[in-house]
């Protein structure tokens, strides 16, 4: 392990919304931060300027706090190595890459864009399709090695367009020890002279991250796997520079539920599920909904996305940001890709929503949800709907008849359940329930099943129908512990009104 202190930076380009994915590696950057008492970065990587999309970088920082990955350095937070988005620090990338024309490590390129095409367009024709600007073709092109002294110092202060390129040595085996994968040796041969500084000012990518990650003293370089291909690329850039490179650690794909290739951004809502933190509305109007906006508390999200591609080794599954901070290690990351699983998904949210308190979630439901119920009774429907419910909302959706009287009852289960005997069953229970005096769940409970006892009849010949006909549903918590909640008065009254009601459908 190296021996400088942790710090690690998510590096989000704000082409468009964060993708899970993309919350996965921020979470993973943060939870190896804090592993390891150092500091989580947010660099936002905006060079490409063809791909910026507008709001991008809002939404990423909104996404991120909603989720409590929280940075200790980043745009709109601060830091000693700011500033953090690398469109504000575009000045010092060029006598970086200078810096490697004067030592040999680079070049300009003054080939054209179509003189680019032209030459990829004969090499196809001579059934070569991959044609790469690399250290043999580049002989033959129009650069500061192929051309004399003269015509490139003409062509610079003439002002003629370039690009600079690596120069890639040839036949070099790159290694570097990936935390992940282990052992990576790629020649050289197989690299291209990569643009590094574009003919319109900026730095591409790959330049702007390796200064970047030196000059912000980043320690480990945490990543998804679609950059690996380029890490082999980044070594020798660090080489170029003479700089100690960080450590790398490349995490694995995310996979579509069927495990048929990589999670896209189109795949969730054409497969049922969303693919992003929070709901995005884009340009065309579209819309990609988000956890946030289908009801997931953050914890069960993060919780989720922890376990899409590393496991703590033991069988506890549900895990608040602080056990995971303790726990989370890059060597119990997988290697093979993390398949998708929305019904897993629901169940880290049912699990962490029984987790909440009724209390905070009768405020939940007040302030983000806008119940309009007074507290002390939401406190009690949440008691009673909470096991249930999958979403906060469903405890106002599903325990709907907690607050309001029924309007009708399903003919198809009156059908199916009403018996010869159930008019005379129900009215004895109305009676029994109207001498109740203290009406209480355990004091209901009681007087029913003296009742069954001795109308010698089951549960199920009276409950069925007891609860279809106060809540109008077939299915739901104790019936004595809502009678309780709705009171005497109530439930008498809401009896009446469905023996009338079934009597009316009878006829
Ligand atoms: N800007 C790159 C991205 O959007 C960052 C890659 C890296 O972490 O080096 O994924």
């Amino acid at each position: 392990m190296s021996e400088k202190p942790v710090r690690v930076r998510f590096a989000p380009s704000p082409t468009g919304p964060l993708h899970i994915g993309g919350v996965r590696t921020a979470l993973y950057n943060y939870l190896f931060a804090k592993k390891n008492n150092g500091t989580f970065i947010i660099r936002i990587e905006d060079t490409d300027q063809t791909r910026f999309v507008s709001g991008a970088q809002d939404y990423i920082m909104d996404a991120l706090n909603w989720c409590g990955i929280i940075p200790t350095e980043g745009p709109g937070i601060g830091g000693e190595y700011g500033p953090y988005v690398q469109s504000e620090r575009k000045d010092m990338y060029r006598p970086y890459a200078e810096q490697l024309v004067a030592n040999d490590k680079a070049y300009y390129a003054f080939d054209t864009p179509e003189e680019l095409d032209e030459m990829r367009d004969r090499a196809k024709a001579m059934n070569m399709p991959n044609w790469q600007y690399n250290s043999v073709t580049r002989t033959s092109m129009k650069n500061s090695l192929s051309l004399p002294a003269d015509e490139v110092k003409r062509r610079l202060e003439n002002g003629d367009p370039y690009v600079i390129r690596i120069k890639m040595p040839r036949n070099f085996d790159v290694r570097f020890e990936d935390l992940i994968r282990g052992w990576v040796t790629v020649n050289t041969n197989n690299l291209d002279d990569k643009v590094l500084f574009k003919s319109d000012g900026m730095p591409t990518y790959h330049l702007a991250n390796i200064v970047d990650d030196h000059t912000m003293a980043i320690s480990h370089v945490i990543r998804g796997e679609e950059w690996l291909p380029s890490a082999p690329m980044h070594i020798m850039l660090y080489e170029a520079f003479g700089w100690e490179a960080p450590r790398f650690a490349h995490l694995p794909l995310l996979l579509r539920p069927d495990g048929n290739g990589k999670l896209s951004k189109r795949d969730g809502d054409r497969l049922g599920f969303p693919v992003f933190p929070c709901d995005w509305h884009t340009a065309e109007g579209e819309l990609y909904s988000g956890y946030r906006e289908k009801g997931y508390l953050p914890e069960a999200f993060i919780n989720m996305l922890a376990f899409l591609g590393w496991n703590p080794g033991t069988t506890q599954e549900i895990f608040s940001m602080k056990e995971l901070e303790e726990v989370f290690t890059l060597e119990r990351v997988s290697k093979g890709g993390a398949k998708f699983d929305p019904e897993k998904t629901k169940w880290f949210q049912q699990q962490h929503l029984k987790a909440v308190s009724d209390d905070q979630l009768a405020d939940l439901l007040i302030n983000q949800y806008g119940a309009k119920v007074d507290k002390t009774s939401l406190t009690k429907i949440v008691h009673l709907m909470k096991e249930r419910a999958i979403f906060p909302q469903d405890i106002l959706t599903e325990g709907v008849y907690l607050l309001e009287r029924p309007t009708e009852i399903d003919a198809s289960s009156i059908e199916k359940k009403w018996k010869d005997d159930s008019a005379s069953l129900l009215n004895g229970w109305l009676e029994k329930l109207a001498s109740i005096s203290e009406f209480s769940a355990h004091s209901i409970e009681e007087v029913f099943k003296a009742y069954i006892a001795e109308r010698n009849v089951g549960i199920g010949a009276v409950m069925f129908l007891f609860r279809l006909l106060v809540t109008g549903h077939g299915a739901g918590p104790s019936m004595f512990e809502i009678s309780e909640f709705l009171g005497k008065q109530e439930v008498i009254e809401r009896l009446k009104w469905g023996l009338t009601t079934v009597e009316s459908m009878k006829k």
